[in-house]
C-alpha cells in the first residue's frame, strides 16, 4: 500500500463513477416536474413558462452528459460547470413555482450534499454560496423580505455551510477508501503480474526486461535495473525507463565491480534496501557512475538487495527523475519492492541451480565427446570443424581459434580461425606479438573479462585478427610443451564477461586433447602425402598428378578459365646417364624439379610422369603464359651446371618441351596430356633441346 495522497484523477473516477445514478435521477427529476407542470392548475402562461424551464434543463442535462462530460471528465472544472448550472436551474424553477417553493431549499442541499461527495470540497462550499445567492435573490424578487425571511436565510446559511462541510468530509472519506482499495488492487496485480512473468522461464535475460518494464509502468518510476553478481562484478539482466521502455543493456557496458559503486556495496553489506540522493552523490567522484547506472536525470534511487537463503545474488534498482523533496520512494514502494525482490531471488537462485546443473551435465558430455570423436578423427579439416562444432555448444562465443607455433618462422599458424561465423584461411600470427604470442610464450592461460576496463593492465598489446573489431573480452590456454606440438586454443566474445574460470578450465582440458588429436592428424597427413609424392623428386607422382589434373579440369568447368599443361623430357638422357653415372642422372631429375618449382607459382603442379619424364600444371595459364613459362625454364636449366664427385663441372641436359590447353586443344584431362604429348613428340622430332605448341 502506498501513501494516501488524494488527487484529482481519484475524485473524477469517483464521479466518473457515479455518473449514472446522478444522471438518472437528473433526468427522473426533469421527468417529475413535467408531469407536476401538466398537472397542477395553472395558467396557459404559466404553463408554457415551465415547459420551455424543462426545455432548458433537458437541454443543459443533454448537453452536460453527452457531449461535455465525455470529452472533458478529467478536468478540474467539470464539477463546478455542474454545481453552476445545478443552482441556476434550481432557482430558475424557485422563481417559476413562487409558492410552491416548499422544497427547493430542499434541492439546494441535495446539490451541494453531491456536490462534496463527488468534486472538493471546496465545491460543496461554492455550491453553498451560489445556492445561497439564488434563494436570496428569488426571494427578493415578489416581495421585500420580511423579519422571518430574513431568519429563515441567516437559517439556510448555517444549513446549506453545514451541508458542505459534512459532504465535503464524506466526499474525502469515500474517495480515500476507494483510492486505497484502488492501490491495493494495483500493488497485488502488479506483484502478481510481475512474479508471474519472473517465473515464467528460467531464462533471466528474457524475463528480467520484462519484469523491469512492468515495474516502470506500474509502479510507477522513472527506471529500473536489475544486475546480478557474477564473479564479484554486477552484470545487468533487465533495463527499462519511462522513456524508452525496455532498454538493450548490451549497449551500456556497464559491467561495474562491486565495491565501486557505494550504494551497492552498502546495500550488499547490510543486505537491505539503501535510498541515495543524487546530492549525496554529486559531492563525490562517483557521481558518473550514478548517471551511468541510472539515467542522467535521476534524482533518487532505491537499490534492494536480492537476498537468498545463502547469500545477495543481485540488486533491483529503481531510480526517480522527481526529487527526493517529492518523496517519490515512499516507504510503502520500498516495502513493495522488497517483497518483489525476495520473489526475485528465488527465481534466480533456481535459475542458478539449474545453470549450473545444465552447464556441468553439458561439459561431461562434451569432454567425453571430444576423448571419443577428436581421438578417431584423423583428417586434419574433419577435426577442426569437430573441434568448433564441440566448443559452440560449452563456450559460446564469436571468435574461435585453433594455432600452432611454428618455432622457426617465430609464427603462430592459425589452423582455424572462425569469426562471427566466418573462416578465415592461411593466417598467422607474429609470435612476440598480440595476446595468443604471449600465452604462447610465457605458457600460461590467460582470461580477459572485459577489455574496456582492464585495458591499462593487459601484458601486451592485443592484435586484432578475424573480423577488424575488438573484442570485449578473450580467453586463450597454451597446450604442448617440448618435444609435443606446441600451441593454442582460443575464444573472443564481442560482449564482456563472456567467460569465466570455469570456461577456462574446459578450455584448457579441450586444448590438451585438441592438439594430442590435431598432431595424430597431422602425422596422418605426412603420411598420406608423402605416398602422394614421388620419393626421388618429391613432384607428384603420377597418380597423384593425374588425379590433380583431373581435379583442375573439373574446376575450370565450374569456373571457367584456361589451364595449360607442359610435358617435358631430357633429352638424350640414357647418354647422359652413361656418359655421367646414375647418380648425376638421379641429381639431374632433382635439379629439373627445383628449375620448375622456381619458375611456377606455388599453386601450380610439378609432376613425374615417368622416368625423365615431367608435367606441370599450369592453372589459369593461357598458351603464351605457358609458352613463357617454358622458355624460362629452358633458360634456367641452360645457365645450371652440376658438379662431379671430383669437382668437375658437368653441363645440366637440355630439355624438350610440348605445350597445349584447355580449352583451346582438348575439353578432357586425358585429351589434354595426349595433346601435349604430341607436341613434346613434335619437339623431340624437330631436332630437341625446344618447345612447341600443339597445333
Ligand atoms: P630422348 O631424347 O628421345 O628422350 O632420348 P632418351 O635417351 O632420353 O630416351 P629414352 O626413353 O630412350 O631413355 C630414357 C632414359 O632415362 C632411360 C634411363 O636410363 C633414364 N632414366 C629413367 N629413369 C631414371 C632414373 O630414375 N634415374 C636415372 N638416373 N635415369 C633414369
Ligand atoms: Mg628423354
Ligand atoms: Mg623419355
Amino acid at each position: 500500500m502506498r501513501d494516501l495522497s488524494i488527487d484529482w484523477n481519484i475524485r473524477a473516477e469517483l464521479f466518473r463513477r457515479y455518473q449514472n445514478p446522478v444522471k438518472m435521477s437528473a433526468l427522473g427529476a426533469t421527468a417529475g416536474l413535467l408531469l407536476l407542470t401538466l398537472l397542477l392548475p395553472r395558467s396557459a402562461q404559466q404553463k408554457q413558462q415551465l415547459l420551455l424551464y424543462l426545455l432548458g434543463v433537458s437541454a443543459y442535462i443533454f448537453l452536460f452528459y453527452w457531449v461535455i462530460y465525455p470529452r472533458f471528465w478529467r478536468q478540474r472544472w467539470i464539477p463546478f460547470v455542474n454545481i453552476l448550472a445545478s443552482i441556476v436551474l434550481i432557482s430558475g424553477a424557485y422563481f417559476l413555482l413562487g409558492k410552491h417553493s416548499f422544497a427547493i431549499n430542499g434541492l439546494f442541499v441535495v446539490v451541494i450534499f453531491l456536490s462534496g461527495i463527488f468534486s472538493y470540497p471546496l465545491g460543496a462550499y461554492f455550491a453553498a454560496v451560489i445556492a445561497l445567492l439564488c434563494s436570496i435573490a428569488v426571494d427578493n424578487f415578489y416581495s421585500e423580505p420580511t423579519e422571518q425571511q430574513l431568519l429563515n436565510q441567516g437559517i439556510l446559511i448555517i444549513q446549506f455551510l453545514i451541508t458542505a462541510h459534512i459532504s465535503g468530509a464524506l466526499g474525502n472519506l469515500l474517495a480515500s477508501q476507494v483510492y486505497k482499495r484502488q492501490q491495493e488492487n494495483q500493488d497485488l496485480t502488479l506483484l502478481l503480474n510481475a512474479s508471474l512473468t519472473a517465473t515464467q522461464s528460467l531464462n533471466l535475460n528474457q524475463t528480467m526486461p520484462q519484469v523491469m518494464q512492468k515495474i516502470v509502468s506500474f509502479l510507477p518510476v522513472t527506471y529500473a535495473r536489475i544486475d546480478l553478481i557474477e564473479d564479484g562484478r554486477l552484470v545487468p539482466y533487465g533495463i527499462a525507463s519511462q522513456r524508452y521502455g525496455i532498454e538493450p543493456w548490451i549497449k551500456l557496458h556497464c559491467y561495474p565491480n562491486l565495491t565501486q559503486l557505494p550504494w551497492i556495496k552498502a546495500a550488499f553489506q547490510s543486505q537491505h534496501s539503501v535510498q541515495v540522493h543524487r546530492d549525496q552523490i554529486d559531492l563525490t567522484p562517483f557521481w558518473l557512475d550514478f548517471n551511468q547506472f541510472f539515467s542522467a536525470c535521476t534524482k533518487t534511487a532505491c537499490v534492494v538487495p536480492l537476498v537468498t537463503s545463502a547469500q545477495v545474488v543481485g540488486f533491483l534498482s529503481i531510480g526517480e527523475s522527481r526529487g527526493q523533496e517529492r518523496e517519490p520512494i515512499g516507504k510503502v514502494k520500498v516495502e513493495f519492492l522488497e517483497t518483489l525482490a525476495n520473489q526475485i531471488a528465488v527465481v534466480v537462485e533456481n535459475a542458478h541451480l539449474h545453470w549450473q546443473e545444465q552447464k556441468k551435465a553439458k561439459r561431461l558430455e562434451v569432454l567425453n565427446h571430444i576423448a571419443n570423436v577428436i581421438g578417431s578423427t584423423i583428417e586434419m579439416d574433419a577435426l577442426l570443424q569437430q573441434l568448433y562444432n564441440l566448443l559452440i555448444q560449452v563456450i559460446p562465443a564469436d571468435t574461435y581459434y585453433f594455432g600452432i607455433v611454428d618455432w622457426q618462422k617465430q609464427v603462430i599458424e592459425l589452423k582455424m580461425l572462425l569469426d562471427a561465423g566466418e573462416r578465415y584461411e592461411g593466417l598467422s600470427i607474429p609470435l612476440n606479438q598480440g595476446l595468443a604470442g604471449y600465452v604462447v610464450r610465457q605458457r600460461t592461460a590467460l582470461l580477459i573479462r572485459d577489455f574496456q576496463r582492464e585495458m591499462d593492465t593487459l601484458p601486451v598489446k592485443p592484435v586484432i585478427i578475424g573480423k577488424k573489431d575488438m573484442s570485449a573480452s578473450w580467453l586463450g590456454v597454451p597446450f604442448g610443451k617440448g618435444d609435443d606440438l606446441e600451441g593454442i586454443l582460443a575464444v573472443a566474445s564481442y560482449l564482456p564477461n563472456a567467460f569465466d574460470h570455469e570456461d577456462l578450465q574446459l578450455l584448457s582440458n579441450v586444448a590438451q586433447q585438441a592438439a594430442l588429436a590435431f598432431d595424430n592428424a597431422r602425422h596422418h597427413a605426412e603420411v598420406e602425402e608423402r605416398a602422394r609424392r614421388d620419393s626421388l623428386t618429391n613432384a607428384y607422382n603420377h597418380g597423384a598428378f593425374h588425379e590433380a589434373l583431373r581435379q583442375a579440369v573439373q574446376s575450370s568447368q565450374l569456373h571457367p578459365h584456361p589451364i595449360s599443361l607442359i610435358m617435358l623430357d631430357i633429352d638424350h638422357f640414357k647418354e647422359y646417364n652413361d656418359r655421367y653415372g646414375h647418380t648425376i642422372g638421379d641429381e639431374v631429375l632433382c635439379l629439373i624439379v627445383r628449375v620448375i618449382q622456381q619458375q611456377v607459382k606455388s599453386g601450380d603442379v610439378i609432376g613425374r610422369w615417368g622416368g625423365e619424364e615431367f608435367g606441370v600444371i599450369l592453372e589459369g595459364a593461357s598458351l603464351a603464359n605457358a609458352f613463357e613459362v617454358a622458355q624460362c625454364i629452358r633458360n634456367a636449366l641452360a645457365q645450371t651446371t652440376l658438379t662431379a664427385s671430383q669437382g668437375m663441372s658437368i653441363p645440366a641436359p637440355t630439355i624438350s618441351q610440348g605445350i597445349a590447353c584447355l580449352p583451346n586443344h582438348a575439353t578432357s584431362a586425358e585429351e589434354l596430356v595426349e595433346k601435349a604429348d604430341r607436341a613434346l613428340y613434335i619437339a623431340k622430332e624437330a631436332g630437341r633441346d625446344q618447345i612447341r605448341v600443339y597445333s
